[in-house]
């Protein structure tokens, strides 16, 4: 450090009342934006993100995701956790869910387990509390999270919508343990109760459930829709590090498009007329409120001139919904993916996912090396220029920055985990097969995924550059793949103390992956 920036250092020291700005070196730090959707489909977009443009994207309208992307990069092979909370704890501790043992969503009320219960399989002892700072905490994974590290380093930080780390009663439910300096309808719900504000978003006399969304108060009977509500608080949360000219990270995460299925009453009369039955009309409806989000801040951000300064990491917490509650046929709504959220297959957990850091990244472009969501952590933590010292937790993650800067870069293989031990929902156990959901786990390696049925110890092996459906299952066809795969699989998750759920019959846990390979 030179002598003039250590004494301006040492001088503001005196006068700048957070702590932790001399840990970065560069005068000027990138604002971050973390642009978190939920529940939104990979094909969810008129952005293409397959090889070619598919019926879904020309049946959604997302301009706004449009004009990020061409001013971006398009991460292509991107991956979450088959549902919300894994997903969101892995990105603010960057560690797998497996590791976390944070495996499935986390019910509002403390100690709530949210799996369904099961004849054959007994109840797996996950951390369904959540995710926590907190290290005397019980039932929870506990973590240093990243906007805590931002926070303390001098970035302003700010919680906008869905939260959804963990238990109400619980350190999980209040975004600001995490870190965060604002928190404006972040809680333990993960979902609205409802979109719109002639409901009060949910806060009705005697009906209000815990998923009633707070901080809404001045927004009731105004007609404004929930992104809309949320879209307006966020730029109105920016405009205070803006004004004192202080960098900021916005973790902007729209309840949308979540279930409760509700009309978006800007957009959906298009879709209506379109001939969209009325769920997917609600549904197209949905998607492009939350698109008009995105491009209501990018305004913003360029009329403030901060635009390009400022990062925008466009991302989804898992795939589109796909069992139930949802218009025309099922296994169709991510096509050409099969299934969807609550899934192992590429339906359940490939994402949308664009990035726009001007003067970094080259302009509509595209990047085909796999990332997953605990890769956030790390990310983020370098484009702010903060080390990730004294974390309490061992991180999963890798930074993909250097993929920002350098196209042509190509990632060494590694294993991308999904692990879910649990029971998302009841159906039968020939759709359980059928479409990958209760008690699988799962791994991306290089062009290759293999699927582990742990309720009856099967593995699914596809080369899934070349069948992205995965309909062709190679199993009998490359046993020496699915042998590799397999060691590699128990391996990871042995070394990240994953759990195994309980046959009832037996008393023992289910046999790791690698255990059953002759
Ligand atoms: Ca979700």
């Amino acid at each position: 450090m030179g002598i003039l920036k250590k004494t301006a250092c040492i001088f503001s020291l005196f006068f700048i009342s957070y702590k932790g700005i001399c840990q970065i070196n560069s005068v000027k730090h990138p604002n971050i934006i973390v642009f978190l959707v939920d529940d939104m489909g990979w094909m969810d977009t008129s952005v293409p993100f397959y090889d070619s443009t598919m019926p879904l994207n020309n049946r959604y309208h997302t301009p706004n995701m449009q004009r990020l992307a061409s001013e971006g990069v398009k991460f292509v092979n991107a991956y979450a956790q088959p549902v919300c909370t894994p997903s969101r704890s892995s990105m603010m501790s960057g560690m797998n869910s497996a590791r976390t043992h944070i495996t499935n969503w986390t019910a509002p009320n403390k100690g709530e387990d949210a799996d369904e219960p099961d004849g054959e399989i007994a109840p797996l002892n996950w951390n369904k509390n959540g995710l926590n700072p907190d290290t005397t905490a019980k039932d929870m994974s506990h973590a240093t999270p990243f906007p805590k590290l931002l926070r303390d380093a001098g970035y302003y930080t700010i919680q906008v919508g869905k939260a959804h780390w963990g238990a109400t009663g619980t350190p999980a439910a209040n975004p600001h343990n995490f870190g965060f300096m604002v928190n404006i309808a972040g809680h333990a719900g993960g979902n609205p109760q409802s979109y719109l504000s002639e409901q009060r978003y949910g806060n009705m006399p005697r009906k209000a459930q815990p998923q009633a969304v707070p901080d809404l108060e001045q927004y009731y009977n105004t007609g404004t829709f929930l992104t809309e509500a949320l879209t307006r608080e966020a730029i109105k949360a920016i405009e205070v590090p803006i004004k004192r000219k202080e960098f900021f990270y916005l973790n902007m995460c729209n309840y949308a498009v979540h279930t409760p299925i509700m009309a978006d009453p800007r957009f959906v009369q298009k879709y209506y007329d379109e001939g969209l039955d009325s769920i997917e009309a609600k549904y197209a409806s949905l998607i492009e409120g939350m698109d008009k989000s995105l491009g209501d801040i990018m305004d913003y951000l360029k009329q403030k001139g901060i635009d390009k300064n400022t990062i925008i990491i466009f991302m989804s917490d898992n795939g589109g919904l796909d069992q139930h509650q949802r218009g025309g046929p099922g296994n169709t709504h991510n096509y050409p993916l099969k299934s969807g959220k609550g899934s192992v297959y590429e339906g359940g957990i490939r994402e949308p996912m664009i990035v726009k850091w001007a003067g970094v990244v080259q302009p509509n472009t595209v990047n085909k090396n796999p990332v997953i969501i605990e890769d956030f952590f790390p990310s983020i933590l370098e484009m702010a220029g903060v080390q990730p010292h004294s974390i309490i937790q061992k991180m999963d993650g890798q930074s993909f920055v250097s993929y920002l800067k350098n196209t042509t870069l190509k990632e060494a293989d590694r294993p991308l985990i999904f692990h879910y031990p649990n029971k998302w929902i009841n159906i039968s156990l020939s759709d359980e097969a059928k479409y990958g959901i209760n008690y699988f786990t799962a791994m991306r390696y290089g062009n290759w995924k293999l699927i582990y049925r742990i309720r009856n110890q099967k593995f699914e092996l596809y080369h899934i550059s070349k069948d992205i459906r995965e309909e062709n299952d190679l199993v009998n066809e490359n046993p020496a793949e699915v042998k590799k795969l397999a060691m590699l699989l128990g391996k990871t998750l042995k070394e990240r103390n994953a759990q195994m759920p309980i046959n009832r019959a037996t008393g023992k846990p289910a046999p790791f992956p690698d255990e059953i390979i002759k």
